[in-house]
């Protein structure tokens, strides 16, 4: 056990942001220094920033994005194309294909991807919404916007195979997409390139 430099309310602290994605044990310290040090312009304002979105945040019964109002902000947007739906696995992806702002479609957020070993079967996803809302009519083209993994095409393939029969156009990432990447750590560029790149399976 490494000796504690300080009392248990910053130990905690510094805990809880070594859970954070992305930050280890020695990020997390230099975190809290920096919120100590900014006790009023920073600190104090990301606690009431995030006991706020705690206690709003919501997933979204249309498309499983996450937000603050029902339906989320994407579904409820009447300047999107209503005919084109673009499925992704999470939330971050999302985010990801829109900072490229090639589309503006509507969305379907998986949460997650298929994943036998895991355990993880198609009703552990938001699958049975997906084809629900396509057999609902409207819908031309479905993107499957899916990470280039294993995982990721398998999600595609029975997805592609669910649909088979309904009178929609299915299409997926083409170049541009790294064997093995994922969507939330590619550029801007290279998701623009394979959205208008896109191919029908
Ligand atoms: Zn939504």
């Amino acid at each position: 056990m490494s000796k504690k430099v300080a009392g248990p309310e910053i130990e905690k602290l510094i805990q809880y942001l070594g859970r954070l994605p992305g930050l280890g044990p020695r990020s997390a310290r230099k975190a809290a220094l920096g919120l100590i040090k900014k006790r009023e312009a920073l600190m104090v304002p990301l606690a009431a920033a995030m006991t706020e979105a705690a206690e709003k945040i919501l997933i979204c019964e249309t498309c499983g994005n996450v937000d603050t109002i029902q339906p989320c902000t994407i579904c409820t947007d009447v300047r999107r194309d209503e005919t084109m739906l673009v499925v992704v696995e999470e939330v971050g992806d999302l985010w990801a294909l829109e900072r490229a702002s090639v589309m503006n479609a509507r969305y379907h957020v998986l949460g997650g991807h298929l994943s036998p070993l895991d355990g993880i079967r198609p009703d552990d996803l938001n699958i049975a919404n997906l084809i629900a809302r396509v057999s609902g009519g409207g819908i031309k083209e479905v993107l499957l916007a899916l990470n280039a993994t294993v995982e990721g095409q398998s999600t595609a393939h029975y997805i592609t195979e669910e649909l088979e029969d309904m009178d929609v156009k299915i299409t997926h990432l083409a170049h541009g997409v790294p064997v093995g990447g994922e969507l939330d750590y590619l550029d801007e560029g290279t998701i623009a390139a394979a959205i208008k790149s896109r191919k029908e399976l």
